[in-house]
C-alpha cells in the first residue's frame, strides 16, 4: 500500500508481462563472441555469426568441431579448470589465446550446455590492473569511512563514475512494489539530474529484475548496434533457444534499446545491488554515445557492487534512526505506563497524544468491544462504526478463532482508505490513511490510527501510465517511454505511508497489551486457585475441629449431669444454678458446633442438582415450620406459583427454611405477614406492592455487567423489626447476631451464612434491603 503505483495500470497486465521469459536469446552482442558446448567434449554446437571477424574462421567451419582447432592447449587446460569450479549458476572468468590474440573470457553451464562467450583483451593487461588496482583501494577506503546511509550511497555513485568514466551513474532503490527511486546519482554538470525520480515497477518487470539478481552485471557498450545472430538459432540438444541468463553479450531487447534511445542513452552499465536474496537496487551507469569499458574495469565494478552492497546492512539513515529511536522511546515509556493502569481504555488514551505519537498519527479509535472512544482528528463516531463494520467484512481479517482469545495480529495498513472504501471519501481530512490493528478478534478489541489527506505531487520519470501497451488483441507488451521529463501526478486521496518502523510500534504495542491483559488473568486465576485451596483447608480444619470438640464438650455435659443428679445434696443453690448455666452453655456450644459442622459440610459436598418445583419446596416449609410451631400467628402470602428451577432441593430448602423463619422470628407487629415470590425480568409483581420497577441493587445483579442466565430472583418479605442498614451485610458473617440471646427466640447467628453459602455454591447472589422498624426483604437468584 505504500509508495505509488501508476493509479490506472492494469496489475493483471503488469503479470501477463511479468511471465514473458526474456533471458532466451539467439542473438548476442557484437563486442564479442559465442560459443554453445557440448558438456563435456566441447564440441561446438551453435556459435554466434561473428567469428571470422574475431577469430579469423566462419561459423560454418566450426560448428560440428572441437573447440581444440581454435584454442591451444594451454588455453583448452585453463577451461577444463575453471569448468571444474564452476557450479549450475556460477560463471568463471579466465583468459585464453589464439595466436598472438588474448581474449577474455566468461564461462558457465546452462541445461546440458556449457557457454564461452570471448571478448577481444584490451593490451597491455597489466598496466589497467595495477590501476584498477589504486582505484579501487581508494573508493573501498572511503565508502567504508562514511555511516550515514545517504551519503555512502552518493559517494558510491561517484566512486563508479570515476572509475568507469560514465556520464550519469545513478542509483535505484526498489520499494516492497517493485517501484524504484533514485536515491543517490553523480553526473556530468550540464545533465539535468534525475534524483528523486521515481520509476513504477513496469519499468523494470519480474523477470528483468531476475535476471538482475542473478547476472551481477550487465554491459551495453552500444545500444544501437546491430545484434548478431547465434548459428543455429536454437540448442540441437534441446530444441530451444539458449538460456542466456547468465549471458555478457546476451542481446539487448528492443523494447530496452527504444526506451533508453527516448532517455538519450547509447552505452549502459547496470551493476546489481543484492542484499541476502532480494535485490535492493541498481547502480546505472549511462552514456550518450557508445562506450567501451574494459573486461578489468567490469570486473572491478561487479567486485565494487558486491562491496556496496554488503555495507549497505552496516550504513545507517541517520534521519530514519533518530526517529526509530524516538519512536521506541515511546513506545517503551508507554508499554510500561499502561501496565501500571488497570482501566486498559484509560490508559490506552490518557493522555491522549501518547497514542497518536507513537505512530505519528493524528487521530485514533481505541474500540474494546462495542465502546468506541475517539483521540485527536477522526471521522465522526458513526462513520468509525460504518467504517469498523465495514473492516470486520474484509479479507484481511480472519474469521474469528474457536479457541484462543488471541489470534494472530492483524496489521493492516494503507495510505489511501478512499480507494478501497469509497465512504471515506467524506473523511479524507481526517482519514485518508489507516493503520488498524485487531488486538483480539473474541475480545474485538482493536485500534484504528488515522491520517488527513496530503496532497502530494510525486515526480515520475515519464508518465506512469504509458509504460504498457494494450494492442487490440489483448496482447500486453512494454511500451517505451517517449518522455523522460518529469512527468508530475497530483495524488488524491492520499496520506504519508507508513513506515516500517511505525508498524512495528504498533505491533509491539498489541504483544504487550496481550501480555498485560493475560498476565492480569493469569494473577486472577492464581488469586482464585489461591483462595479455593484455602477454603478448602479452611472447610476441613472447621469440620474436624468441630467434630472432634463434640466428644470433649458431650463429656463436659454429661458429668455436669451427673454432678446436678448425684451431688445435689451437697451443693448448695448456687453451686446448683452455676451447673445449669454450665448445661446450658454446652448446649449452646454444641448448637454452634452443629452449625459449623454444617457450614463446613457444605464447602465439601458435592451439589445433587435436579429440576426442583419450588412450590413443593415451599409447602414442605411451611408445614415443617407449622408444625414445629403449634402457635403460628403469621400470615403466608404467596403471590403467584413459583418456577420450577435446577438446584439441589435438600440445600434449597435449608435457605428457605431459614430466610421465613427468620422473617417469622424477627417480628414485632401486631399483624405479621411473610411474602415469598420472586421476579422474572425487571418487574416485580406481589401482593404488597402490585406491580413496581425493581430496586436498584436488583438491577445491577440483573443487568448483562452480572450476566444472571436464568431470570429469576427470589424473595421472602416481611413487615417485621427490619435492620438498620449499618448491619445489611455483617448479618451473612457466621455467628453474626444483632440481638441478645434470649430475645427472639435465640438463634446461633449461622443461619444466613448457610444460606449465602449454599446460594453462592449455586452460582446465585443473596442480599437484603430493609427499612429499620418497618421491615426487610431477603433477595436471592439461582443459576
Ligand atoms: P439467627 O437467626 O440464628 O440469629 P441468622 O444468621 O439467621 O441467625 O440471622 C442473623 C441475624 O440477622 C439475626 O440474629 C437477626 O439479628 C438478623 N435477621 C435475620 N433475619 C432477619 C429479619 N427477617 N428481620 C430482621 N432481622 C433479621
Amino acid at each position: 500500500m505504500s509508495g505509488f503505483e501508476p493509479s490506472n495500470v492494469p496489475k493483471d497486465h503488469l503479470s501477463e508481462v511479468a511471465l514473458e521469459p526474456v533471458h532466451f536469446a539467439s542473438s548476442i552482442q557484437p563486442y564479442g563472441v559465442l560459443f554453445a558446448l557440448s558438456d563435456p567434449e566441447l564440441i561446438i554446437l551453435q556459435v554466434s555469426a561473428n567469428t571470422q571477424d574475431y577469430l579469423g574462421i566462419s561459423a560454418q567451419h566450426l560448428l560440428g568441431q572441437p573447440l581444440g582447432v581454435l584454442l591451444n592447449a594451454a588455453s583448452l587446460e585453463v577451461i577444463q579448470q575453471a569448468l571444474e569450479n564452476c557450479g549450475s549458476f556460477s560463471k568463471s572468468s579466465l583468459r585464453v589465446c589464439r595466436g598472438e590474440k588474448t581474449f577474455n573470457g566468461t564461462l558457465y553451464r546452462t541445461a546440458a550446455t556449457i557457454i564461452l562467450e570471448l571478448e577481444l583483451a584490451s593490451s597491455p593487461p597489466e598496466a589497467c590492473h595495477v590501476q584498477m588496482h589504486t582505484l579501487v583501494k581508494q573508493a573501498i577506503a572511503q565508502l567504508r569511512r562514511v555511516p550515514d546511509l545517504t551519503d555512502f550511497l552518493q559517494l558510491a555513485a561517484t566512486e563508479i563514475r570515476r572509475i568507469t568514466g560514465f556520464e550519469r551513474v545513478m542509483i535505484y532503490q526498489f520499494d516492497a512494489q517493485g517501484a524504484g527511486a533514485v536515491v543517490a546519482e553523480a553526473h556530468r554538470d550540464d545533465l539535468p539530474s534525475y534524483l528523486g525520480l521515481r520509476y513504477p515497477a513496469t519499468d523494470i518487470p519480474e523477470p528483468v529484475r531476475e535476471l538482475y539478481r542473478r547476472g551481477l552485471i550487465r554491459y551495453i557498450p552500444d545500444l544501437s548496434a546491430r545484434s548478431v545472430a547465434l548459428i543455429p538459432t536454437e540448442n540441437p540438444i534441446t530444441q530451444q533457444p539458449l538460456d542466456l541468463n547468465l549471458s555478457v553479450l546476451r542481446s539487448v531487447d528492443p523494447c530496452c534499446v527504444e526506451y533508453h534511445h527516448n532517455m538519450g542513452v547509447a552505452a549502459m552499465l547496470v551493476i546489481s545491488l543484492i542484499q541476502g536474496e532480494t535485490l535492493w537496487g541498481l547502480i546505472s551507469c549511462h552514456h550518450q554515445t557508445p562506450k567501451p569499458v574494459a573486461f578489468e574495469v567490469r570486473e572491478v565494478c561487479e567486485l565494487l557492487g558486491q562491496l556496496i552492497a554488503s555495507e549497505l546492512a552496516n550504513k545507517v539513515n541517520t534521519e530514519e534512526l533518530d526517529y526509530w529511536v524516538k519512536l521506541r522511546s515511546l513506545q517503551s515509556e508507554f508499554v510500561k505506563s499502561i501496565s501500571q493502569i488497570d482501566d486498559l481504555k484509560q490508559a490506552l488514551v490518557n493522555p491522549a497524544p501518547r497514542l497518536l505519537d507513537l505512530v505519528s498519527a493524528q487521530g485514533a479509535a481505541v474500540c474494546l468491544e462495542d465502546e468506541i472512544t475517539l483521540v485527536g482528528t477522526t471521522p465522526s463516531l458513526e462513520q468509525v462504526r460504518a467504517l469498523m463494520q465495514w473492516i470486520e467484512t474484509q479479507p484481511f481479517i480472519p474469521p474469528t478463532p474457536p479457541l484462543s482469545s488471541f489470534c494472530d495480529p492483524v496489521l493492516f495498513h494503507t495510505d489511501s482508505l478512499p480507494k478501497l472504501y469509497a465512504e471515506a471519501e467524506a473523511f479524507k481530512d481526517s482519514a485518508s490513511g489507516l493503520l488498524l490493528l485487531q488486538i483480539s478478534k473474541v475480545r474485538r478489541y482493536t485500534i484504528l490510527w488515522f491520517r488527513p489527506e496530503v496532497l502530494q505531487t510525486v515526480n515520475w520519470a515519464g508518465d506512469p501510465n504509458t509504460s504498457l501497451n494494450v494492442a487490440a488483441d489483448g496482447c500486453v507488451t512494454l511500451c517505451p517511454r517517449k518522455s523522460f521529463e518529469r512527468w508530475q501526478e497530483i495524488v488524491r486521496f492520499t496520506s504519508l505511508p507508513w513506515k516500517a518502523c511505525e508498524l512495528e510500534n504498533a505491533l509491539d504495542l498489541r504483544n504487550a497489551i496481550v501480555g498485560i491483559v493475560l498476565k492480569k488473568a493469569d494473577e486472577l486465576a492464581r488469586v482464585n486457585q489461591e483462595l479455593e485451596r484455602s477454603n478448602q483447608e479452611l472447610d476441613s480444619f472447621a469440620y474436624a475441629a468441630s467434630h472432634d470438640l463434640k466428644e470433649p464438650l458431650r463429656g463436659i455435659h454429661n458429668y455436669s449431669n451427673l454432678l446436678l443428679k448425684g451431688y445435689s445434696a451437697v451443693l448448695d443453690d448456687v453451686g446448683q444454678s452455676r451447673l445449669q448455666t454450665l448445661i446450658r452453655l454446652t448446649r449452646r456450644m454444641e448448637a454452634l458446633i452443629n452449625a459449623l459442622l454444617k457450614f463446613s459440610r457444605l464447602g465439601q459436598a458435592e451439589l445433587n442438582l435436579q429440576p426442583t418445583d419450588l412450590n413443593q419446596s415451599l409447602h414442605q416449609v411451611l408445614e415443617d415450620l407449622s408444625i414445629s410451631r403449634p402457635d403460628f400467628q403469621t400470615e403466608i402470602r404467596h403471590p403467584r406459583p413459583l418456577p420450577t428451577v435446577n438446584c439441589d432441593p435438600v440445600l434449597i430448602h435449608d435457605v428457605l427454611v431459614n430466610l421465613i423463619s427468620n422473617a417469622i422470628k424477627y417480628n414485632d407487629k401486631p399483624e405479621r405477614w411473610v411474602e415469598i415470590g420472586y421476579i422474572a425480568g425487571n418487574r416485580e409483581w406481589g401482593i404488597g406492592n402490585g406491580e413496581r420497577e425493581l430496586p436498584s441493587k436488583f438491577h445491577a445483579c440483573t443487568d448483562t455487567a452480572y450476566r444472571v442466565p436464568t431470570p429469576y430472583t427470589f424473595y421472602v418479605r416481611d413487615n417485621g423489626i427490619g435492620i438498620r442498614e449499618r448491619h445489611l451485610d455483617s448479618i451473612f458473617r457466621l455467628f453474626k447476631r444483632l440481638h441478645e440471646q434470649h430475645l427472639y427466640g435465640g438463634g446461633t447467628g449461622a443461619g444466613l451464612t448457610i444460606a449465602k453459602k449454599i446460594i453462592e455454591r449455586h452460582g446465585g447472589q443473596i442480599w437484603v434491603e430493609s427499612i429499620y422498624g418497618e421491615g426487610s426483604t431477603f433477595y436471592f437468584t439461582l443459576k
